[in-house]
């Protein structure tokens, strides 16, 4: 029998409502995330990448239980999320922690680093000062900073600091299933890297299981064993990473994956057109939704939205010009 995943997410629907129109009925919905499946194995690194707008933070969020689903499941170990009461949902909770994107708000700047880390520790196991103190600091050198910054404030350090230190708060109440939301974006571009590897080293050492989210796809090609592509609340394409990057087949994925910069030109993707912004998701497109920006559409993609389908047994695809085919067409 087939090992079960560590987080199972079947038919995620999440809609939010608009306006109050006649006796407060919503006028328009944004359809953020729309009938979203996914699995992750313990130990793995998924990383879900798209432009901003296309719902995968939202996702993020719902996979954290930050926000209630309109409709679809999440199991962790097999628990169904939305059945739990309050105190398995305090226990599931210790298990999911996020990472945020901005290193500057996400932290309380009136309290000191002792308290900004100690904070879980607090919240989910009753352990004596001394104890929690001694965690805190312990953490704050798997993350490279010193025993004596647990006294200091938020101000007091960089950006590539702060997001150690949200990294420090993530790992206090011991979490199985760290999502990972833009973790690097908000860093100057030499930070990045350090923060990244050390990400990579913290889940070695932790054993820990990450959603990496992000709009950069070289960001989550590094980081991640597993990719999904977003596109408008939907995953068009999910294959592993090797498997991604020397054979994708999604317009889409193709066009992001020719946007990432190639040191060596002669190893440069052909450019992939990608005109034009995501559409707005209170009125997707008919059909396929990527249709007004693929240079590929024919008629039947203006009409009809291509199902995800499994090409084989790693490789999920959203695309009719895949169709009855063995390769993507050229
Ligand atoms: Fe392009 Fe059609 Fe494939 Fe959509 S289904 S990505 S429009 S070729």
């Amino acid at each position: 029998m087939p090992e079960r995943p560590m987080l199972r997410v079947r038919n995620l629907v999440k809609h939010f409502p608009l306006g109050g129109g006649v006796l407060g009925k919503p006028t328009a919905l944004v359809r953020a995330v729309e009938d979203v499946s996914l699995d992750l194995e313990k130990g793995e690194s998924f990383g879900l990448v798209g432009e901003s707008g296309c719902g995968k933070t939202t996702l993020g969020r719902l996979v954290l239980r930050l926000i209630e689903p309109t409709s679809g499941t999440i199991e962790l170990d097999g628990q169904d999320l939305n059945l739990l009461g309050p105190r398995e949902m305090r226990e599931a909770r210790r298990k999911l922690q996020i990472i945020f994107q901005d290193p500057y708000s996400c932290l309380d700047p009136r309290m000191k680093v002792e308290s900004i880390i100690c904070e879980p520790l607090r919240a989910f196991n009753r352990q004596s000062r001394t104890r929690m103190r001694e965690r805190a600091a312990y953490l704050l050198s798997k993350v490279g900073l010193r025993e004596d910054d647990l006294k200091k404030y938020p101000h007091e350090f960089s950006g590539g600091q702060r997001q150690r230190i949200g990294i420090a708060r993530a790992l206090a109440g011991e979490p199985e299933l760290i999502v990972a939301d833009e973790p690097v974006s908000a860093l100057d571009v030499s930070i990045q890297a350090q923060v990244i590897n050390l990400l990579l080293d913290l889940k070695e050492e932790f054993n820990l299981t990450y959603m990496f989210i992000s709009h950069d796809l070289s960001v989550v090609a590094h980081t991640c064993e597993r990719i999904g592509v977003m596109y408008l609340g939907r995953i068009v394409e999910s294959a592993p990473k090797k498997m991604f990057t020397s054979d994708p087949r999604h317009p889409y994925t193709r066009a992001l994956l020719a946007a990432v910069p190639q040191p060596d030109p002669h190893l440069a993707r052909p450019p992939e057109p990608l005109e034009g912004d995501v559409p707005d998701p209170i009125d997707p497109p008919p059909g396929c939704a990527f249709h007004p920006r693929c240079s590929h559409a024919v008629e039947r993609c203006r009409r009809e939205r291509p199902p995800l389908s499994e090409l084989n047994e790693n490789h999920s695809l959203a695309c009719w010009l895949n169709e009855g085919r063995g390769h993507w067409g050229e």
